[in-house]
Parts: structure tokens; C-alpha cells; sequence
């Protein structure tokens, strides 16, 4: 079997021009522009580039963009005024904390100072809480962009086997959540899990976050498998430098049924989700009907 490939950057492309219909249609019929605010604190190169992308994606559907830099010295107090700030602008509709943040900033408490209902990343504690128990939240973006892309495949996931390997706030975890909400019987593989290779062989999903170049052949993929490639790593290779998943693509290509690459799958499905996410959160705040099929 030779898998269908996924095409993450068609699908991503997609959902930002749906997004950008939308906020046309808001700012035509109700007179609202969605507003995003990007918090950088420091200049660690990658964060610089994603924080660019972000902005210029926004503005690319005709959101505004707001963008606040940081240095790397700002104390908690001041990061914390600034949130504030942020949740109390009406014009501000989604916040983004872009992590990793210094060391001598307190993650979990910097996260969970932002407006639930404008934490477009989904990672305040009651977003991962109303996930949790299967209310309206904020999805974090890479899951539900994994959940868009799983849903169009297949239509329905009911009763499909999925085996989520890595448990990360960020992916792992909130990927399951939404993989049992669409019914499937869901496994959380991690670095302590015992005979991997067998427990991602019954799977009819495989969703690789693990942050391993290439872990996982293609002799671990049941046969017309789907398998979603989280995973972005820098490697060098014949003396170039190269961006692979946590999949071995050649040979998991052979035996899934349909597979993500690396780059061009889940990626640019992020800042699509982001987007999205930003439009859900000023049209609740509106009290206007959410745009479908953007939310999960
Ligand atoms: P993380 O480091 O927080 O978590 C990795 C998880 O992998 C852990 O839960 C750990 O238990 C598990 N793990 C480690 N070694 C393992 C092993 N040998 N076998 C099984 N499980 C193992 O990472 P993360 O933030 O969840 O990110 C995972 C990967 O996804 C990284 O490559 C990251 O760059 C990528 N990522 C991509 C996007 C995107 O937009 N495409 C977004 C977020 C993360």
C-alpha cells in the first residue's frame, strides 16, 4: 500500500482562507475586527520567527495584530500588568504567551493569568479542564489542527483505535481529550511505556509528539494506518541540514493508509488553528454564532 499523503499546507491554506471570509463577513455585518496580541519576552531566535509568521498571518486575514516585545530581563510584575492589560482591551480578542519564556518567569502562573476566554493557546487550566470534561474551551492549536485534518480523512473517528505517543501539555495530552471526544479508544504511549512497537501496531491512528527523529519505522504501522507526524527535528544529513518528523516517512509510507509529512503536515496547521482560534474567541465575546467546522 502506498499512503495518501495528508497535505497540511493545502489544508492549512484552506482554513485561513475560511477564516478570512469570516472576518470579513464580521467586519461588514457587525463592525468588529478581531484582535490578536503576541507577548515575546526575550530573543530566542525560533520564538522570533514564529512570532513574525503569527503576525503576518494575522494580518494576511484581516485580523489586527498586536505585537508586544519583551526583554528578557522584564520581571514577573510587569509581564503580569501587561496580561492585564490585555485581558481588560476590548480591541484584544486572543493573547499568546510565546514559550519558552526565561527562566526566572513562572510559566504556569504567567499562563494561567490570561482571560480564559482569550487563551487562544488553550493551556490555562480551566481551558485544559473544560477539555477535560467535554465542554466549550479553547483548544490548543497543533491537537486541533491534528483533529481537523484526522476529521476530513475519515468523517467519523467513532470507535477507531488511536494511539497518542508522548504526553505533553501542549500536544499528547490535549490530542487524546480530543481523540476521545470523537469516540476513539484512546492510548497515551510515553517514554515509560513498555513494548511500543505492539502498542502502536493495533492502532488504526498514530499521532507521533515526541521530539525523536525518525522513532518510528514503518514496521510499526498497522497497515492502512493513519498517521499524524507532530514531531519537527533538525538533523543533518548527507551534509545538509534537514527537518524530519518523528515518523520514518519512506517506510511508514509503504504500509499507512494516509500520513502527514514533515514539512507540509502539521505545521502550517498551527497558525491556521491560532487563527481560527482568535475568530471563535471574538465571535463568543460578540455573542455571535461560532464559525463552523473551525472549533472542535
Ligand atoms: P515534549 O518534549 O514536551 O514531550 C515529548 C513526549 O514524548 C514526552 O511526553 C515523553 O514521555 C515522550 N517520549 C520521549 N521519549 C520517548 C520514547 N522513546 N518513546 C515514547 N515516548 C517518548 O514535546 P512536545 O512539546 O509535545 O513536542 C513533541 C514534538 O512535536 C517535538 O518535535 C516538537 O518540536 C513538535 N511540535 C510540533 C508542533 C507543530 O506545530 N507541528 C507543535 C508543538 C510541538
Amino acid at each position: 500500500m502506498v499512503a495518501q499523503v495528508i497535505d497540511g499546507k493545502a489544508f492549512a491554506a484552506k482554513v485561513r482562507a475560511q477564516v478570512a471570509d469570516q472576518v470579513a463577513k464580521l467586519k461588514e455585518e457587525n463592525g468588529i475586527t478581531p484582535g490578536l496580541a503576541v507577548v515575546l519576552v526575550g530573543e530566542d531566535p525560533a520564538s522570533q520567527v514564529y512570532v513574525r509568521s503569527k503576525g503576518k498571518m494575522t494580518v494576511e486575514v484581516g485580523m489586527n495584530s498586536y505585537e508586544h516585545k519583551l526583554d528578557a530581563e522584564t520581571s514577573e510584575e510587569d509581564l503580569l500588568a501587561l496580561i492585564d492589560k490585555l485581558n481588560n482591551d476590548p480591541a484584544v480578542h486572543g493573547i499568546l504567551v510565546q514559550l519558552p519564556l526565561p527562566k526566572h518567569l513562572n510559566e504556569d502562573l504567567v499562563i494561567n493569568s490570561i482571560d480564559p476566554a482569550k487563551d487562544v493557546d488553550g493551556f490555562h487550566i480551566s481551558n485544559v479542564g473544560l477539555l477535560g470534561t467535554g465542554q466549550k474551551s479553547m483548544v490548543p492549536c497543533t491537537p486541533l489542527g491534528c483533529l481537523m485534518m484526522l476529521r476530513d480523512y475519515h468523517g467519523s473517528l467513532s470507535g477507531m483505535d488511536a494511539v497518542v505517543i508522548g504526553r505533553s501539555n501542549i500536544v499528547g495530552k490535549p490530542m487524546a481529550q480530543l481523540l476521545l471526544g470523537d469516540s476513539c479508544t484512546v492510548t497515551i504511549a510515553h517514554s515509560r511505556t513498555k513494548n511500543l512497537p505492539d502498542v502502536v501496531r493495533r492502532a488504526d491512528i498514530v499521532v507521533a509528539a515526541v521530539g525523536r527523529p525518525e522513532m518510528v519505522p514503518g514496521d510499526w504501522i498497522k497497515e492502512g494506518a493513519t498517521v499524524i507526524d507532530v514531531g519537527i527535528n533538525r538533523i543533518e544529513r548527507d551534509g545538509k541540514n534537514k527537518l524530519v518528523g518523528d515518523v520514518d516517512y519512506a517506510s511508514a509510507a509503504e504500509r499507512a493508509g494516509a500520513i502527514t509529512p514533515v514539512p507540509g503536515g502539521v505545521g502550517p496547521m498551527t497558525i491556521a488553528c491560532l487563527l481560527a482560534n482568535t475568530l471563535t474567541a471574538c465571535c463568543r465575546a460578540n455573542g455571535l454564532p461560532e464559525p463552523e467546522g473551525l472549533t472542535a
